[in-house]
């Protein structure tokens, strides 16, 4: 996997996610209609929904093993994730769903995954955590009433490569690690 192959890229946008099992979906896709009524926009395509732990960007191909070795090391517990806040960003008018009390297990695995990123000596900027899951773009915002949560029992975690097309992106997921 280190030795370039002709044809295939140099580099890889990536980033790490939890990836929702297929009732977490469904339910994160009607929320996403929901709110949709309500603020207008686009709607993301229910098969990208996620929620981002950790973004790396442009990372050479040549540093994916030093990167996959250090997650393996990686220790989480499962953990129940609740949906329950709408929230609006005007700088890039996105319309996202968040926990309105994010829990510590959450907090700690991203800590643990930026920690095992920065050992595998990958380069990467980690930013304050805003744990959400983008449902809209190119939306208004405004006041909304209280919405169903979701309810999200979180088991996995996945790296995702992102390709941007100009129709959007299109995210592959190139492996997944389960808590336990
Ligand atoms: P597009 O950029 O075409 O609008 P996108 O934002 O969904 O699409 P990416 O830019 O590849 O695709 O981002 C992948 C994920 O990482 C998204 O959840 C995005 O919100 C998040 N992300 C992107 N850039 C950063 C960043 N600098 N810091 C934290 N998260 C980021
Ligand atoms: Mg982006």
């Amino acid at each position: 996997m280190a030795e370039p192959t002709p044809g295939e890229p140099d580099s890889l946008r990536l980033f790490f996610a939890l990836w929702p099992d297929e009732s977490t979906r469904t339910a994160l896709n009607h929320t996403g209609k929901w709110l949709h009524k309500h603020w207008g926009g686009r709607r993301m395509r229910a098969d990208t929904l996620h929620l981002t732990l950790a973004f790396l960007g442009r990372t050479p191909v040549a540093q994916l093993d030093a990167l996959l070795a250090s997650v393996d090391t990686v220790q989480a517990k499962p953990f129940e994730l609740t949906l329950d806040q709408p929230g609006y960003w005007k700088h890039n008018r996105i319309g996202w769903l968040g926990p309105s009390q994010p829990p510590p297990q959450l907090g700690e695995l991203v800590n643990t995954l930026n920690n095992a990123i920065q050992l595998s000596g990958v380069a990467f900027d980690a930013r304050p955590h805003v744990p959400h899951v983008t449902l809209l773009r190119n939306t208004v915002g405004g006041e909304v009433p209280a919405c169903t949560p979701v309810q999200w029992p979180v088991h996995d975690f996945v790296l995702v490569s992102s390709r941007i097309e100009t129709d959007g992106a299109y995210y592959d997921v190139i492996r997944h690690w389960l808590l336990a």
